[in-house]
């Protein structure tokens, strides 16, 4: 009888590795939401004034090029999405 050594596939553990923000900024959580159409939020921008805004992976990005020009930090976790979508069909 002879001993099988065939490599054992191990099965795509579901692990929840969250990417760490680059920025000292908090991240985004369930309760924050998209000011424009009421989503999660995963787009943080900063204004020069202090306020921040809000918004999805969506309005984040259509909204970038305006809040880059108007001097806005932003915080984008939409690389979240990514990967919560890519281990749906992993
Ligand atoms: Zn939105």
């Amino acid at each position: 009888m002879q001993v099988c050594c065939a490599r054992v596939e191990e099965p795509a553990v579901e692990t929840t590795i969250r990417p760490v923000p680059t920025d000292a900024a908090p991240s985004l959580t369930l309760m924050d939401r998209c000011d424009s159409c009421g989503a999660q939020a995963f787009f943080r921008a900063t204004m020069p004034s202090g306020t921040q805004l809000l918004f999805c992976g969506h309005h984040g990005n259509a909204h970038r090029p305006a809040l880059v020009a108007a001097g806005a930090a932003l915080h984008d976790e939409t690389d979240r999405l990514t990967i919560a979508r890519e281990s749906g069909f992993g």
